[in-house]
């Protein structure tokens, strides 16, 4: 492929992925709150076959893998996510059952019924929640369960600045009732859900990015488009500080029956 080829949004894309492997996550979240979202999942056994869908480079699936037995599948639209995941499993010594594979979360290399658990943190909106929930049911076993987190609202209103800002960037963000009740249209008993609490916005996504942040302008001095992804991501986290009440991640826990 010719560079006339590449498009502005695969140049934005790989600007973004590689900010982002910087960081060991890639969106809110934190140990403590994979292992909160785990306890409400039924044991499982070596046999398990695990997905975890929009992996990045593996931050959460280490923390998973250390916690439950079972083969884990990582999967991730861009290749360089799935080399450090790899490499983060071999680190931790998890590479005889848990890989990285590139794919596309639209068109999931699974069979019917092959899994018992689809874990995915920050990642399902990119496919939407419905579309997500509706479409990887069938990839788990009855009785398997799915494991989402997902920003949602609050509260039923919300300051104009914040509201048009997220509804901007997601427009499926909704409150917590509403995409209970997706889960359950798409055919899954919901089994629990809880606000992830703000350490793992703070602590654990927005705090490590700002090293990442100074470095990187460095690294593309005179790049408007890094510049811009950067005032963006701090834009995002000025936002969160003012109106953190009224939004978050939130997990969502379901069972397919
Ligand atoms: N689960 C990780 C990463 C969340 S960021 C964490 O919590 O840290 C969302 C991830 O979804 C990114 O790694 C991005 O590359 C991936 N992604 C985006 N579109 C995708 C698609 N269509 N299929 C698979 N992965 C995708």
């Amino acid at each position: 492929m010719s560079n006339d080829n590449i498009s502005i949004h695969d140049f934005d894309f790989n600007l973004i992925c590689d900010y982002f492997s910087h960081v060991e996550r890639q969106g809110p979240g934190s140990p403590e709150v994979t292992l909160q979202a785990l306890s409400f999942i039924e044991p499982l056994t070596e046999t398990a076959h695990i997905a975890d869908i929009g992996c990045g480079t593996g931050g959460q699936t280490m923390t998973l893998a250390q916690h439950c037995p079972g083969e884990i599948t990582g999967i991730d639209l861009f290749p360089h996510f799935i080399d450090l995941f790899n490499r983060n499993a071999a680190a931790h010594n998890l590479q005889p059952r848990v890989k990285g594979i590139q794919g596309d979360m639209a068109a999931l290399p699974f069979g019917e019924e092959e899994l018992d658990l689809i874990w995915s943190e920050g990642a399902i909106y990119h496919i939407g929640f419905e579309k997500g929930l509706n479409e990887w049911r069938r990839f788990l076993k009855r009785g398997g369960f799915i494991a989402v987190s997902e920003a949602s609202w609050f509260t039923v209103e919300r300051p104009a600045e914040i509201n048009d800002f997220w509804v901007n960037a997601y427009p499926e963000i909704d409150t917590i009732s509403r995409k209970v009740s997706q889960m359950e249209k798409a055919g899954y008993v919901p089994m629990a859900t809880f606000i992830l609490p703000e350490n793992c916005w703070t602590e654990h996504f927005y705090a490590p990015q700002v090293a990442v942040q100074e470095m990187y302008l460095q690294q593309h001095a005179g790049n408007s488009t890094a510049e811009m992804l950067i005032r963006e991501q701090r834009r995002e986290r000025e936002l969160y500080d003012r109106y953190k009440e009224y939004y978050g991640y939130v997990f969502y826990i379901g069972k397919k029956i």
